[in-house]
């Protein structure tokens, strides 16, 4: 792609030659508005490859086939054009696509008009072709969305040189346009593919610059992204999560794991916290960091969470020592549903008493709606259930929390304890936050313990319960149940 010693010789001319670009493009401000532009483009593009339209002799199917704002060949002709390239390549290609999608294009169309939207498009598009033709004749551009064009890169070695031609195209796109009063810049994302002897076809590339694309938009502004398979699986994952979540609840795929929690100073087992758990027949274990996003994100959260409650609330009363459980509550769960009264009903379905339960809510989810929230906690209060402010330290720490509702438990959040050690600020926030919790007179828990030394420092500063690897991983009910050497840890 780039003529001379590749790779080296690539990095140290990718600064220059982003340089190179941006004055070539700024040069190319003053055609802004040179209706003669998108003309000349054409005439380039057929000139590079006669074969662009499939039918070069019919001038009237090709019109069809051109955007008439760029000159450019759309979607369908590109692909036919990836098609052949694929077909004729042997077993070693050396090309890749390139997708750049534009942002910012309906900003600035709502706000100067449709008018200056398409000449900003126009000129960019003039900009993009010259470039990438300059590189390599036989290199390829398209008009295939909105504000989207592909390339076809030949001449290319390796996925790194494509990302770096990535965000060349990228500079070129984000070269300011100003005229008079108008000043305005495009943004974009790129996602580049390369073609190899198992990925040779049209849509196969396709699609991989497409996801390599969207993930660059997850990154922010103007970032590119090569395709990674993971592009692909992560996707089928989240999908095959999303939609086999309900039912997974339904048969009992998802279950309750527990996690003990001790009295810091003595040792004694005081709690225990339920955590769910999904074993998927394909997937294998799925963290609930992954599936409660989507439960909540699907609506699924309400049967989830009535799950969990009624297993745990049934599996404590048949715990040696009484111990007292905690259940994570979503506040989307509060939102949907009459916590108060499901939690009535398993209390007195399952025998425990409204004491032994404790619902721990994260803070950082009750931003939203905190009045409905609050007055939900308090008539689970009512029934005689404890209420804990989870991760507490993260998230929206908004210290009206601490005094629009009474925490019967404050639970520092565990990156603190992992800085605790090393950082005296986190030890000096474990501290305030432990002088907050006295006077509020809720339990200080802390979580993540994973060292005596740790516990030890929580101890000397006041904590009263912990929990963490130190002690126990979470596991079943049974092995929790009938090992009487987790019930004690010095
Ligand atoms: P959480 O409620 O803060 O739960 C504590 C998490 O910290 C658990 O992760 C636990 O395994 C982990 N943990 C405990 N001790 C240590 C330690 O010493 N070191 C480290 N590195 N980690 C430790 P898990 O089980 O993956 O749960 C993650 C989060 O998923 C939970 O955070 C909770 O917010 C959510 N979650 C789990 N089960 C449920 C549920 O039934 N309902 C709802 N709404 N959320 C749940
Ligand atoms: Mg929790
Ligand atoms: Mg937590």
């Amino acid at each position: 792609m780039f003529k001379g010693n590749r790779r080296t010789d690539l990095m140290s001319r990718t600064s220059s030659g982003i340089a190179q670009v941006l004055g070539d493009a700024a040069s190319g401000i003053a055609c802004l508005f040179d209706p003669g532009t998108g003309a000349q483009a054409k005439d380039r593009l057929f000139q590079s490859d006669p074969e662009s339209c499939g039918h070069p002799a019919d001038d009237q199917d090709c019109s069809r086939q051109i955007d008439a704002l760029t000159q450019l060949p759309n979607r369908k002709v590109f692909f036919d054009h990836v098609n052949r390239v694929c077909s004729s390549a042997d077993d070693t290609p050396s090309f890749g696509l390139i997708v750049l999608k534009l942002s910012r294009l309906k900003h600035i169309n709502a706000h100067f008009g449709y008018g200056r939207g398409d000449m900003m498009l126009a000129h960019v598009s003039n900009e993009l072709a010259t470039y990438v033709r300059k590189l390599d004749q036989r290199n390829y551009i398209a008009r295939t969305g909105d504000a989207e064009f592909s390339f076809i890169v030949h001449n290319v070695e390796d996925d790194c040189e494509l990302k770096v031609l990535g965000y060349i195209l990228l500079a070129i796109a984000n070269v300011p346009h100003i005229h008079e009063n108008f000043y305005a810049r495009l943004d974009g994302n790129v996602g580049v593919a390369v073609a190899n002897s198992e990925c040779l076809s049209a849509r196969e590339l396709i699609l991989r610059a497409d996801l390599a694309m969207q993930e660059a938009c997850k990154n922010g502004s103007n970032e590119t992204a090569v395709y990674t398979p993971s592009l692909k699986t992560g996707p089928i994952r989240n999908r095959k999560i999303e939609s086999e979540l309900r039912l997974a609840i339904e048969s009992r795929e998802i279950y309750a794991v527990y996690q003990p929690q001790f009295d810091i100073i003595s040792g004694q087992m005081v709690g225990m916290e339920a955590l769910a758990r999904w074993k998927h027949p394909e997937l294998g274990m799925i963290p609930p960091t992954e599936f409660i996003d989507v439960a909540e994100r699907t609506g699924s959260i309400v049967p989830l969470g009535q799950h969990i409650l009624r297993l745990a609330c049934r599996d404590a009363v048949a715990m040696r020592g009484a111990p007292c459980v905690s259940v994570n509550l979503s506040v989307l769960q509060i939102v949907q549903d009459d916590v108060p009264e499901f939690t009535r009903h398993v209390l007195s379905a399952t025998g425990l008493k409204p004491s032994r339960l404790k619902l721990e809510v994260t803070e950082s989810a009750i931003i939203k709606d905190s009045k409905r929230i609050f007055d939900t906690l308090t008539s689970l209060k009512a029934l005689g259930v404890s209420i804990s402010l989870d991760d507490f330290g993260t998230g929206y720490s908004a210290l009206s929390y601490l005094t629009d509702f009474e925490w019967d438990e404050l639970k520092i959040d565990r990156s603190f304890v992992a800085k605790a050690l090393k950082c005296d600020k986190a030890q000096h926030i474990a501290q305030t936050i432990g002088g907050i919790a006295e006077k509020m007179k809720a339990r200080l828990t802390v979580e993540g313990i994973e060292t005596s030394a740790q516990r030890d420092l929580f101890a000397s500063i006041g904590y009263q319960v912990a929990q963490g690897f130190f002690y126990a991983r979470p596991m079943a009910y049974a092995d929790l149940n009938l090992s009487p050497h987790v019930l004690n840890k010095q």
